[in-house]
């Protein structure tokens, strides 16, 4: 297997043991503990000194690596990458069990973020993410993660006998479409709180332990590599899992360097970020800060640490649309494969500007990767992403990046298998300067 599809692989492999924040920030714990990097709990007092590799996890859905540089920190600054770990699908709610004419059950769910709706129909679907346990400690519950590895429900379509138009396009309605189908009622079934009980059947707990749940909807499905050349990669979760997966691959491939690097990955970026796990939260900046600090600096050489920094606000780009590439900046033309995309934005939705770009430009020209350019058309308007949120709380240059995909926020986008590799590339020659 070539080195871009080995890479390929371990990104689909992480994604697929990742279908909720929850999984990905553990799963990316497990690998920075592995590597040797020290845990820190926000709550307790932190020692750090330099050469040092630490973590911090925040509501243990958001997570910030860093690896302390040799130099002096008000000099050196900190290289820092940034992600998002969420990603936009269905939640369900409290008391989710609808009784459907004596016959079905369906769970009651509530949208999170933008998914194309359609793309979740049809498809086997399980559940992961937080459930929340009594202890001893009214204002600490104890956390278990459930993850059911298992087809458990559907959210089926309508028959095209039964709805002529479905090919015009269809208005799905949130609350009465979009519930899954769980069960068929039988006589046997202990039907109220049934998923409280077969979350407590699968951690091998008591159901009345369980006071409270996180817990979203994924597509059982795994990703794979596709095309003529196994040149694509179809998966959940590209956006955003591919540029924290990259992230935290750059960081572990690096030694130390004078300068600190730092991975930040938050939560909450798909409904706007402005949470206490989000990067519209002071999370970051109190980090920073402590770090500074701790290593025995003061105020003046946190400010001058900050204004030595550089961010990389990574978050995956469009691909020019095989079918509709009308849709596309008539002369910037982002294809899969052809390297990381520059997000520019003249209203300053993504942070780039001349600067900031022409850095992220020389950073790929120095680690011979290639690069390309996206910018809306001028009569659309764009998504946003965490750069220009995080710079509200830390002013730190910044560059907004990502990689080419299709689809994006369908249950199943489409990368590049070299566009995989080439980020990973740039991000560890970043890391390494
Ligand atoms: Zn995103």
């Amino acid at each position: 297997m070539s080195n871009s599809k080995q890479q390929a692989q371990e990104l689909i492999d992480f994604i697929h043991g990742s279908p909720s924040t929850y999984h990905a920030v553990n799963n990316i714990r497990k690998e920075l503990n592995e590597a040797g990097f020290q845990e820190l709990d926000l709550r307790d007092e932190w020692k750090v000194e330099k050469g040092g590799k630490y973590f911090t996890t925040k509501n243990g859905s958001a997570i910030f690596a860093f690896q302390i540089g040799t130099g002096e920190i008000e000099e050196e600054g900190f290289q820092m990458i940034c992600a998002h770990s969420d990603a936009p699908g269905f939640k369900i709610k409290p008391n989710p069990e609808i009784e459907v004419e004596g016959n079905y059950i369906k769970l009651n769910t509530e949208v999170y973020g933008g998914p194309i709706l359609n793309t979740w129909m049809d498809r086997p679907l399980s559940i992961a993410g937080r459930v929340s346990v009594k202890s001893n400690d009214p204002l600490h519950p104890e956390h278990l993660y459930v993850k059911i590895d298992r087809p458990l429900m559907v959210i089926p379509n309508l028959a095209i006998h039964l709805n002529r138009a479905v090919n015009d396009g269809v208005a799905l309605n949130k609350q009465k479409d979009m519930l899954p189908l769980l069960s068929m009622i039988t006589e046997e079934m202990e039907k109220d709180n049934c998923l409280v009980k077969l979350i407590a059947e699968e951690l091998k707990i008591d159901a009345e332990a369980i006071i409270d749940f996180d817990v979203n909807l994924f597509e059982v499905e795994k990703g794979c590599i596709f095309g003529l050349n196994d040149e694509f990669i179809s998966s959940p979760r590209l956006d955003d899992l591919a540029m924290a997966h990259a992230g935290l691959k750059a960081l572990l491939s690096v030694g130390n360097s004078k300068k600190t690097q730092m991975l930040a990955i938050f939560d909450n970026e798909e409904v706007g970020s402005v949470t206490k796990q989000g990067a519209g939260s002071p999370v970051l900046r109190h980090i920073l800060q402590r770090i500074v600090f701790k290593l025995g600096k003061d105020m003046e050489a946190l400010h001058r640490a900050i204004y030595s920094s550089f961010m990389i606000s990574a978050d995956m780009a469009h691909a020019v649309h095989p079918n509709i590439g009308e849709k596309h900046d008539p002369t910037n033309r982002p294809f899969i494969n052809k390297g990381p995309v520059i997000k520019i934005h003249a209203n300053q939705k993504y942070t780039t500007d001349g600067d900031s770009g022409t850095v992220f430009e020389t950073l790929c020209k120095n680690a011979d990767v290639p690069y390309q350019k996206f910018v809306n058309r001028s009569d659309l308007v764009g998504g946003s992403t965490l750069g220009n949120v995080s710079t509200g709380q830390v002013d730190i240059r910044t560059v907004d990046i990502g990689n080419p995909m299709f689809g994006m926020h369908s249950v199943r986008e489409t990368g590049g298998v070299e566009d995989n590799a080439f980020v990973r590339k740039v991000f560890t020659y970043f890391f390494g300067l």
